[in-house]
């Protein structure tokens, strides 16, 4: 009887194992390449947050030897600020991201939180401290609650509620026939690309992590989600070092700082209004997309 049952109990292993293999990918915010080798130093430290600074100074990055990407970036949030990254498909935005969480190591340069080098600290302190909401979140098959109380393992029901509070999904929960037990995922109930963003935002307020990289969603959301998402990302980049990626220049009028990218390298960087001020590549970019929400909002009609 034993030996039928071992068979049985590694395939659970296995399972196990797949399973934590595919939430090891979610967190990697569906980075589709594997990425190159990265290895804590030996005897790393830990990286130890005071405020969480983030820094990078004169960064140099290739995915692929002859190709550079990012061509010197520097640029500094304080502590609990915000800062966006705006700029056309490809200028390397996301990339920006997936440095910071050391998915890729750097040709040159440094990216420091709070005065470490996060090549110097283990990888799993460093993101622990980092938060991600990524612009697609993947559910798993399991109850809404199981996929909120995965930013914490272990969390409470009264947690978890909170946390969904926090993010304007509560009472959209509550209304479902099996409310916080309801199956979602590809074999469950299929969520709105808003509703999968708060369930994002809800593990991410669980996670509570002091670092938050906001990655927006490019498709159009209808503006009364908008709005509400917005809300919601606003209360969680509350006093979080937060770097957001955004595709609508008008979510991010309000960011401390605002990058221009264009082809790996920063070619404007200031507040919304000094932007616009400037006339130059942003007060274009906000130009257009007032023209193009002109003229949505005609056929809307
Ligand atoms: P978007 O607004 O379309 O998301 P982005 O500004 O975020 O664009 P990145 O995703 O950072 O752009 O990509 C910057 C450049 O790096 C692009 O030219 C892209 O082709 C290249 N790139 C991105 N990921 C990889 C990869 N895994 N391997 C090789 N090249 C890559």
């Amino acid at each position: 009887l034993i030996q039928l049952f071992r068979p049985l109990d590694m395939l659970g292993m296995v399972y196990r194992e797949i399973k934590q293999g595919l939430i090891d990918m979610e967190s990697m915010f569906a980075l589709i390449d594997t990425p190159a080798e990265i290895a804590d130093a030996p005897g790393a430290p830990d990286l130890a947050v005071r405020g969480g600074e983030v820094r990078f100074d004169d960064v140099r990055f290739a995915y692929e030897a002859d190709r550079e990407i990012l061509h010197g970036i520097g640029f500094h949030i304080p502590a609990g600020r915000t800062t966006a990254v705006v700029g056309h498909t490809g200028a390397g935005k996301s990339t920006l991201s997936r440095i910071l969480y050391r998915f890729y190591d750097i040709s040159s340069g440094s990216v420091t939180i709070d005065g470490q080098d996060i090549r110097s600290v283990t990888q799993a302190s460093l993101r622990a401290q980092i938060g991600i909401v990524p612009q697609d979140t993947v559910l798993f098959n399991e109850s809404i609650a199981y996929n909120i109380a995965y930013g914490k393992p272990g969390a409470t029901q009264a947690e978890i509620e909170a946390a969904a509070r926090g993010a304007s999904i509560h009472s959209f929960i509550e209304r479902l026939p099996q409310g916080y037990d309801t199956p979602v995922g590809e074999r469950g109930l299929k969520l709105s690309g808003g509703e999968k963003q708060r369930v994002a935002i809800a593990r991410t307020l669980l996670k509570n992590p002091p670092i938050l990289i906001l990655d927006e969603a490019t498709s159009a959301l209808d503006s009364t989600t908008e709005a509400e998402i917005q809300a919601a990302l606003g209360a969680v980049a509350q006093d979080r070092t937060t770097l957001v990626i955004a595709h609508r220049l008008s979510t991010i009028t309000s960011a401390d700082e605002i990058l221009v990218m264009d082809q790996g390298r920063i070619i404007e960087r200031g507040t919304h209004e000094a932007l616009l001020a400037r006339s130059g590549r942003y007060a274009e970019m906000w130009a257009l997309q007032a023209a193009e929400s002109r003229a949505e909002a005609m056929a809307a009609e």
